[in-house]
């Protein structure tokens, strides 16, 4: 799932996507409202996270400009405290949800998550595939019933290729969702995958050689 995160201060910034690396998210960082309306119209994002008092243009500026284009993706507006009006107003505009600064990150995620659940993006926090049992909560992968270890980067990989079952997922697609905004290397997923592959079993992922990989659930 990939996340834009709309934000001026760098160490609210930090901790938002500190939280939201370690539940699992991908996520973009944009620094002001500019960069933000023109990385949510130009990329695709499951949602954003926009904090309203923002420089170069305002997050409700970014908000209106993104409806007026037709965008649907779903906005979690962040507001001042006591700001009534910005929250009304971020509404009106076209966000979905509002919370209010300073918040627990807990409930940042969850009203994401909930946010993501009604529109029909689900946050499934168990996937099972064959012998393999993934837990994309705790972060945690069974195989044949025993835990195994991953890197960030694999478990990525792994947790991006079982929700897409049964679907050739692109190495273009792969770069993206698991490497998010950082560019990798030429031939860093063919890598990822084969280091995978030692860790979960060679058959585990299919290769389809010109278009991509597959996971493909066993038929039982
Ligand atoms: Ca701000």
């Amino acid at each position: 799932m990939r996340i834009l995160l709309v934000e001026d201060e760098p160490a609210i910034a930090r901790d938002i996507h500190h939280a939201l690396a370690e539940t699992g998210y991908v996520v973009d960082i944009a620094r002001d409202g500019e960069e933000g309306w023109f990385r949510a119209s130009t990329e695709e994002y499951d949602a954003l996270i926009l904090d309203l008092g923002l420089p170069k243009l305002d997050g409700l500026s970014v908000v209106r400009r993104l409806r007026d284009e037709s965008s649907t993706v779903p906005i979690l507006v962040l507001t001042a405290r006591g700001s009534w009006l910005q929250r009304v107003e971020g509404i009106d505009a076209g966000a979905d949800d509002y919370l209010t600064k300073p918040f627990e990150m807990e409930e940042l995620l969850a009203r994401l998550a909930a946010l993501l659940r009604r529109v029909g993006r689900h946050v499934t926090p168990l996937i099972e595939v064959g012998a393999l049992h993934i837990d994309t909560r705790r972060l945690r992968v069974l195989l044949h019933g025993r835990a195994i270890e991953l890197s960030p980067l694999e478990f990525r990989l792994l947790r991006y290729l079982a929700h897409n079952r049964d679907r050739v997922v692109t190495q273009g697609e792969l770069v993206e969702h698991v490497y998010g905004s950082d560019e990798p290397e030429s031939n860093a997923v063919e890598a990822l995958v084969a280091r995978l592959r030692r860790k979960i079993g060679a058959k585990a992922i299919g290769t389809r050689r010109g278009h991509g990989y597959i996971m493909e659930t066993p038929a039982s």
